[in-house]
């Protein structure tokens, strides 16, 4: 059993869980020890203890830290890539490249250990000097989804612990190997007994734990909408500060003036890769009339070459939906689709490798409309529908016409409506000839309306969420 990280030991549970590779349902990573209320308490017990000298400690040294915890993520990216590939079914390149990127998040913040800012200014009464320092808040609690299960740990907990905080970070239940790993790593590159705290299990009994402890300072949650609002509930009610980072329904728009090839590559990328399971996949292609039919049939031309199969084989594109229970909601969302007159023009099939697992071929819908169930909820898995349009601005209208606000996307080789999108989009985050999944990790991330709560995480926007502004007026009489 692996076990949990309380204080600088590692600690059983009463129980287990198996982690299960969804590409071979056989293949049992390990067992991971699953918390109970007491656990998580004492985990939060020990971040607590741990505070005083971490967050008044010697920032060189948290510098040091977190740079030692980077470079050993990018100098095994090839072997830990490849067990996030075997938990959680991305394949092997996007498994090790999320590795590398979860190295170089923790590099950028061991650099901003040392450069956190404030103001000196002076008082509008004479004599009397004013300072405006960024303070840590204490325990932080992270809770995160399995769809990225070493990047988003490891943006939420290298942002807190530069910042002098101390960390119970809670992984999804699905994907503890890779949080487990980052943690294992944490503490060997020096981190004090406490620091960094893991506990795994069940969301509704260590995540609320977590959203519950009055010693819980702040949480950081990614996940579903429903999820966040219960996680967002629970922290207001005893003033705790939250952020929330939950799904998307990213609109990628196509116009006429598209260089098609870059639009189709945009398209099949941010709604397929890593099996659509990516908040900022790309589930609406919004695309106007001229280039509506040249665009599908480059685009299902695309999908015809996509190998699905095993996330660790070679010349495998698609890696498998992460569980049973995924694979039957997208399943479940594809009827819903046909029964909404929308046409499946390709794939949507279960399909069968020679190793059981969750296997299915990317759907591609047109004739979609935006008012369809397919257009409107979130799906997280490889499906996505094309809604055709008149105009730019019939495009635009349907991209901010969505409860999310995540990413959007177009592809034009027009600046004047790529520069018109760009200011006029209600997201978070805008892509001009990119795909809507794909982002770098030393700048904000994050959405508008229903997708984000609170602060931006990633670069040095994060210090808006992991500290607090202090105000300190002095007379030196
Ligand atoms: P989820 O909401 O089911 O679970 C997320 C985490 O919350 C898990 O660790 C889970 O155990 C925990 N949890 C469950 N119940 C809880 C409770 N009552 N209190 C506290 N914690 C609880 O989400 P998921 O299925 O793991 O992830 C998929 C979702 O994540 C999708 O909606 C996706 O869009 C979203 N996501 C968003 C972003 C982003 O940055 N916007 C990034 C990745 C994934």
């Amino acid at each position: 059993m692996k076990p949990q990280l309380i204080g600088g030991e590692w600690v059983a549970s009463p129980s287990a869980r198996p982690n299960i590779n969804p590409s071979d349902t056989r293949d049992v990573i390990d067992a991971y020890a699953q918390a109970d209320g007491e656990q998580a308490a004492a985990a939060v017990a020990a971040a607590a203890q741990a505070f005083p000298a971490w967050s008044r400690g010697s920032i060189q040294r948290r510098s040091e830290i977190l740079d030692a915890v980077g470079s050993e993520l990018i100098a095994r990216a090839a072997e830990l890539g490849q067990l996030l590939a075997r938990e959680e079914g991305k394949t092997l390149s996007e498994g090790v490249g999320e590795v590398t990127r979860a190295g170089q998040i923790f590099k950028f913040f061991a650099g901003e250990a040392l450069r956190l800012t404030g103001d000196a200014l002076r008082s509008v009464r004479p004599g009397v000097e004013v300072s405006v320092t960024r303070e840590p808040l204490g325990v932080v609690g992270l809770i995160a989804p399995w769809n990225f299960p070493i990047a988003i740990p490891a943006w939420k907990a290298a942002a807190a612990l530069a910042y002098g905080n101390t960390v119970v970070l809670k992984p999804a239940e699905l994907t503890p190997g890779c949080a487990w790993a980052l943690a294992e790593i944490i503490q060997r590159a020096g981190a004090p007994d406490g620091v960094f705290n893991l506990v795994m299990g069940p969301g509704s009994v260590v995540g609320a734990a977590l959203t519950d402890d009055p010693r819980v300072a702040a949480v950081s949650f990614t996940g579903s909408v429903a999820t966040g609002a219960r996680v967002g509930q629970a922290c207001m009610a005893r003033n705790a500060r939250v952020q929330l980072e939950m799904g998307g329904k990213n609109p990628l728009v196509v116009l006429d003036d598209a260089d098609l090839d870059l639009a189709v590559e945009c398209a099949v990328n941010g709604a397929f890769y890593s099996t659509g399971q990516r908040c900022t996949a790309s589930s609406r292609l919004i695309v106007t009339e001229a280039i509506h039919d040249r665009f599908v049939a480059a685009v299902v031309e695309r999908l015809k070459g996509l190998v699905v199969g095993h996330a660790l084989e070679s010349g495998v594109h698609i890696g498998p939906v992460v569980d049973e229970k995924q694979l039957q909601v997208d399943c479940d969302y594809i009827e819903i689709g046909r029964r909404e007159g929308a046409r499946l023009l390709f794939g949507g099939e279960r399909v069968s490798r020679p190793t059981p697992g969750h296997f299915l071929t990317p759907a591609l819908f047109t004739e979609a409309d935006n008012s369809m169930r397919i257009a409107r909820e979130e799906i997280f898995g490889p499906v996505a529908a094309v809604i055709r349009v008149r105009d730019f601005d019939e495009a635009l209208a349907v991209a901010n016409d969505t409860p999310f606000g995540l990413s959007a996307g177009v592809c034009t080789t027009s600046l004047k409506h790529a520069t018109a999108f760009r200011q006029d989009a209600c997201v978070g985050m805008v892509m001009v000839n990119l795909p809507t999944a794909g982002v770098d990790p030393h700048v904000p991330f994050g959405g508008a309306k229903g997708s984000s709560y609170g602060p931006r995480e990633q670069g040095r926007y994060a210090a808006e969420f992991y500290t607090r502004v202090k105000t300190a007026y002095a007379f030196a009489g």
